[in-house]
């Protein structure tokens, strides 16, 4: 397909990006090109919007970003066999090599040769965007664009919420942007309770209610005697770690249970001081799990169940929705220091 259509491209290494008119990229053999229905902006968009030491030391420049999507194929390569033009699809944000170690043990998530949707290749903040068939996922056609955008961040809370059994559980959520409010979704979706949700932004507590927190947290120095009492003085059993906080994550392994999950899924900015492996983890019996993108495909299974059934609505946490040319205005709220939004939705 020849062309041109608009993307949001990162030229200059400095804040912000520019909406451009540039050529309709076209597939590999084993690539699909799709048109973008929907496309939502992560956290990690952020760091690439505001230019951070991390976007510095990883982007290469230009780059089209973004890497939450869903859409329609429009053009496949020869080789691509799992889609074909007319196919309503999303992807993994996480392109694989499918030849190293980890992607030939089941674990191509974590793929030793991993690049990343709109980090390392170009993304889908456009009217078009290419796909690797390897990271593709076809959705229900009832599936909203709004929501099929979603699955990538709804699959990190998926993954990191049913790391391990969770039915029955007491659970406590330490973070509530979008990934922590979609995993007490899940985690109510699954029978868990009670859900303590814990964040400094009423705003974003609110929205922890909707998606069915039982318990509504300021992240401050009670929150530990809080959570202790209203667990008889045992702690939660599941902790899910979406801030990345170095102090919420001592208080979330303050409140872990003996014998508990510790999810870690929010990114310390540094090594977290004075951790005391000793007694938070070795004589508790508490098991670190690492969460890193979405099992491929497990993950994806377990969500579009959870979605097809009923049992799992995201969109309380889908607050706001621009045309694709207003996407200032969506970065400008997401980086206001109210921060009063959950995911945004950009419409190409
Ligand atoms: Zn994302
Ligand atoms: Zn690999």
């Amino acid at each position: 397909m020849r062309g041109k259509m608009r993307a949001i491209v990162k030229r200059q290494a400095a804040v912000g990006a520019d909406l451009e008119t540039v050529d309709i990229p076209t597939p590999g053999p084993h690539d699909v090109l799709v048109k973008v229905r929907a496309t939502s902006i992560c956290g990690t968009d952020l760091h690439i919007w505001e230019w951070d030491p991390w976007a510095q030391g990883r982007i290469q420049l230009p780059r089209r970003f973004g890497h939450e999507l869903a859409g329609d194929v429009v053009e496949v390569g020869q080789a691509v066999t799992l889609v074909k033009p007319g196919d309503y699809v999303s992807a993994d944000s996480h392109i694989v090599c499918g030849h190293c170690h980890q992607c030939r043990t089941g674990q191509q998530h974590i793929c030793g040769n991993l690049s990343i949707l709109g980090v390392d290749v170009d993304g889908c903040f456009a009217d078009y965007a290419i796909i690797p068939q390897t990271s593709i996922w076809k959705n229900s056609p009832n599936l909203r664009p709004e929501v099929a955008c979603i699955q990538d961040p709804l699959g990190n809370a998926v993954y990191a919420t049913l790391a391990e059994g969770i039915c029955g559980k007491t659970v406590a959520v330490f973070g509530c942007g979008p990934v922590g409010l979609f995993s007490i979704g899940v985690a109510r979706a699954s029978g868990a309770g009670p859900i303590f949700a814990v964040d400094q932004n009423d705003y974003r507590l609110e929205l922890a209610r909707r998606m069915g927190a039982s318990h509504l947290l300021k992240s401050d120095e009670q929150v530990v005697g809080e959570i202790l009492a209203a667990t008889g003085g045992v702690g939660v059993e599941v902790l899910l770690e979406m801030s990345g906080s170095a102090e919420a994550i001592h208080r979330g392994f303050e409140v872990l249970a003996k014998g508990g999950r510790f999810t870690a899924f929010g990114i310390p900015r540094e090594p977290v001081p004075q951790f005391d492996l000793a007694n938070q983890v070795i004589f508790k019996g508490a098991r670190i799990l690492g969460i890193n993108g979405r099992e491929m495909f497990r993950t994806w299974y377990q969500m579009a169940s959870l979605l097809d059934s009923g049992a799992l609505d995201p969109s309380p946490v889908i607050t706001h929705s621009f045309p694709l040319e207003e996407y200032r205005t969506a970065f400008e709220l997401m980086l206001s220091p109210q921060r009063e939004c959950g995911k945004i939705v950009l419409i190409p």
